[in-house]
């Protein structure tokens, strides 16, 4: 923290410092976790109800082919039962799309910075990463990216909306991206924050992947869905690629419970469409509180924020840390802060205009 503000020191002195754990323990300062684009919600009506009538059968192994989950999938988003495949979370499917298509010698394109575990999957499978810079307004820079396309690229992602900026692309530019790609290149368009679009011109990659063979869209019950714990994740994708993940799945990888929480989660849409709502409610409030402060913040479509700090990333996560609010740092670039409840934001919008 810088020792040349006394006046942001002494508003610090007058915030309780907490304790890192759980949310709000009974009587003591509270913190507020805000760094791993949770959702502050419990799990969807019915859920808790479905797992508490699931836990009686620990004892047996899960349904290792996700019977109902896949097929309440597949009416959910009118595709064929046959172009599904769940798995360990969305990043244990990234994972399996890697470890199904590229080894040493391949090259797995995506922009940077964009999801931390891209170079850690690609690295475990022994192809190269090739990390295309975002644009210096933090957005995907897909001509760069189409233009580092070799014949040895065998998958690229497109984080849409993009974690850690939140930021978007288009309908008219990712679809002459895709022209650009050769067929036997898979892109994968991951769209974890899919839900929390509002902006009517992102294009929802359901309908990019039906007539194009080479996409593939991940999605995650741990955002929106709220069921982060219990990794469950799933790809939609044509039948070669489909069944590709569900080879490279692990055996029974999708818990007993999650499978049903899953399936409880989808069946819960009003209430799902609500809390997002509320959601996106707050991260306007919370991106108009930082502009009004004069901080300036990247359009965001997913449940978080980006705050490019460069050398003064550390001092800030430092700030909101003290004030009781978790978030992440980058280091040397930004802090990505999830929008939470009223109350966090509150607490964190207080800490961004003490700093600031
Ligand atoms: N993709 C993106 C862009 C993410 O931000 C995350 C979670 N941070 C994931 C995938 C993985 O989510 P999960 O494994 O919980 O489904």
């Amino acid at each position: 923290m810088s020792e040349t503000s006394p006046k942001l020191r002494a508003e610090l002195e007058g915030i309780p410092t907490y304790k890192p754990g759980r949310p709000a323990a009974a009587g003591g300062p509270v913190a507020y976790k805000l760094s791993s684009n949770e959702n502050p919600y419990p799990p969807l009506p019915g859920v808790l109800e479905t797992v508490t009538a699931a836990a009686g059968a620990f004892n047996r192994y899960p349904d290792m082919a996700c019977t109902e989950l896949m097929s309440e999938l597949a009416e959910r988003f009118a595709v064929p039962v046959s172009h599904v495949a769940t798995g360990t979370g969305s990043v244990g499917v990234a994972q399996q799309l890697i470890q199904a298509t590229s080894g040493p010698g391949d090259e797995v394109i995506y922009a940077w910075r964009s999801f931390e575990a891209y170079p850690i999957i690609t690295q475990i499978s022994g192809a190269t990463s090739v990390k295309v810079p975002l644009t210096p307004g933090d957005v995907h820079d897909l001509d760069a990216m189409a233009d580092a396309i070799t014949d040895r690229t065998r998958l690229i992602f497109v984080c849409n909306p993009n974690n850690p900026t939140g930021t978007a692309v288009r309908r008219a530019e990712l679809e002459r991206f895709l022209d650009r790609v050769p067929g036997d290149a898979l892109v994968v368009l991951d769209e974890a924050y899919r839900e929390f679009v509002r902006d009517s011109e992102v294009p929802d990659g359901v309908a990019l992947y039906r007539d194009r063979p080479n996409v593939c869209v991940l999605r995650t019950f741990s955002k929106a869905y709220g069921l982060a714990g219990l990794r469950v994740g799933f790809a939609i994708a044509h039948e070669p690629v489909a069944a590709a993940l569900r080879k490279t799945a692990v055996p029974f990888g999708v818990s007993q419970l999650a499978q049903d929480a899953a399936v409880a989660s989808l069946r819960a849409e009003d209430a799902l469409l609500g809390r997002v709502g509320s959601l996106v409610s707050e991260r306007s409030r919370v991106v108009d509180g930082l502009r009004g402060q004069g901080w300036t913040v990247p359009e965001t479509q997913a449940n978080f924020v980006w705050l490019r700090l460069g050398e003064r990333t550390a001092d800030f996560a430092a700030v909101c840390e003290r004030a009781g609010v978790v978030v992440r740092p980058f280091p040397g670039e930004g802090v990505r802060v999830t929008v939470g409840e009223t109350e966090a934001n509150d607490v964190f919008l207080k800490a961004a205009e003490v700093f600031r």
